[in-house]
Parts: C-alpha cells; structure tokens; sequence
C-alpha cells in the first residue's frame, strides 16, 4: 500500500487512543460470545488444555481432553504411568513426546513447589516446564487474573490493521497493546480480537463490507 494512503488513512480514522474505547464496545457487540475455545473444568485442566494447544487446533484438543481428563484428575495421575502411556494418550494433539515431557515435568514442578495448585502470577506460571509467556498469559487471564495480552496470530494480524502497533514480534506487540487497552480488558481483548479474526477479517480475505468497526480501521476497504 502506498505511503501517502497509509497516512490519509490513519488520519481519517484518528489517533489509536481515541479508537480504543469503540473498537473494544463494538467488538464485545458484534461477538458477545467470545470466549475461549479450549474447554476446562478447573485451574489444572485449563493448564493442560493449553499447553496441548501448541501447533494444534482448538477442537482437536478438545477432541483429546474429553477422554484424558477422565483419566488424568490430579497432577499425580500424570506422574503415575509410564511415560509412553501419556504420550499415546495426547497423541493427536500432535508433538505428542515434547508436549508429555513438559507435562510431567510442569505436574513434578506443580506437586513439589506449589502444593498441586496452579499458580496465578505470571512469573510462577512461566517457570513451569513447557509453559511459555503466551500459555502463562492465556492461563491467568481465564483465572481472572490477566497480567498481559495473549497475541497470537489473529491478535498481531488485527493489531496491525487496526493501526493498534507497528510492531511485527508478540513481545512489542503485546507492550504497545499493554500500553493502549485498559487494564480491565486485558483478558477479553485478545477473544474479540480472536473471533473477530475468525469470523470476519479473515487473514486472506477481510469482510470489510460486514465489519462492525471499518469506520475506525485505516486499512478498510470500504
Ligand atoms: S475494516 Fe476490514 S481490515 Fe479493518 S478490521 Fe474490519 S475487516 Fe479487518
């Protein structure tokens, strides 16, 4: 897209602090189901659910977990058979010795350090094996303590076109994010951002005709 255009854009629109606000009131009314997609019972499920959603989809986690957490209820259980019985029992989630190796290791962790509990602060949730700032911040949002913004690919692509950041890598992403969304959106930010991304700015081909905010987006096509 040409400079001059971007610029044009930007300023028809205004500035990013003056947006936040509608696009997140929009958002939440064009898609007041957004939530996660991963399904959970409690704390140490919604753990593993998530760490099993690395390079895999939503419902095929959802697919493994129905069984497993039958199976598997403390963090014990996950320690108390061999190591191969775990692995064939996520297989399908795919990266399945990795994905068994940090669990076990996240479960010892999880026994010896924090009583069996899951932590709630993110510096305790990314001590955990496997566990890395993208699945810690996913975890303490759902456990209603956010302490930063999930982005993964739906949340960077959207950003950008919303003129949110200029940033290409999560980390600065989810700073100039951090420093623009009010604090008690943190945790339902990135699922608007999400089913937005799904439904609507697809990343291939933006419905921009059908988008709730295109009046607030520099890159619309409208
Ligand atoms: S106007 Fe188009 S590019 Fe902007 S958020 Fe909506 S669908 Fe995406």
């Amino acid at each position: 897209m040409p400079r001059s255009f971007v610029h044009e854009a930007r300023k028809r629109v205004g500035p990013k602090r003056a947006r936040i606000r509608p696009i997140i009131e929009r958002l939440q009314e064009a898609h007041p189901d957004a939530k996660i997609a991963l399904r959970s019972c409690d704390p140490l499920q919604l753990l593993v659910a998530v760490m099993l959603s690395a390079q895999t989809t939503d419902v095929n986690v959802n697919r493994v977990t129905t069984v497993l957490f039958e199976k598997y209820r403390r963090p014990e259980d996950y320690l108390a058979v061999p190591p191969e019985e775990l692995e064939r029992d996520i297989y399908a989630t795919g990266f399945f010795r990795q994905k068994a190796k940090s669990l076990r290791g996240t479960m010892k962790m999880l026994i010896e350090e924090y009583g069996g509990e899951v932590p709630r602060t993110l510096e305790e949730l990314v001590r955990l094996p496997g566990v890395a700032r993208k699945t810690a911040n996913v975890v303490a949002a759902e456990l209603g303590t956010p302490q930063g913004i999930v982005v993964d690919t739906h949340v960077r692509r959207l950003s950008q076109r919303l003129g949110l950041t200029r940033e290409e890598g999560p980390v600065k992403i989810e700073r100039d994010l951090m420093r623009l969304v009010p604090r008690e959106d943190w945790g339902r930010f990135p699922h608007l951002l999400i089913w937005h991304g799904r439904r609507v700015c697809l990343a291939r081909m933006p419905h921009c005709g059908e988008c709730a905010i295109n009046d607030l987006c520099p890159s619309s096509r409208v």
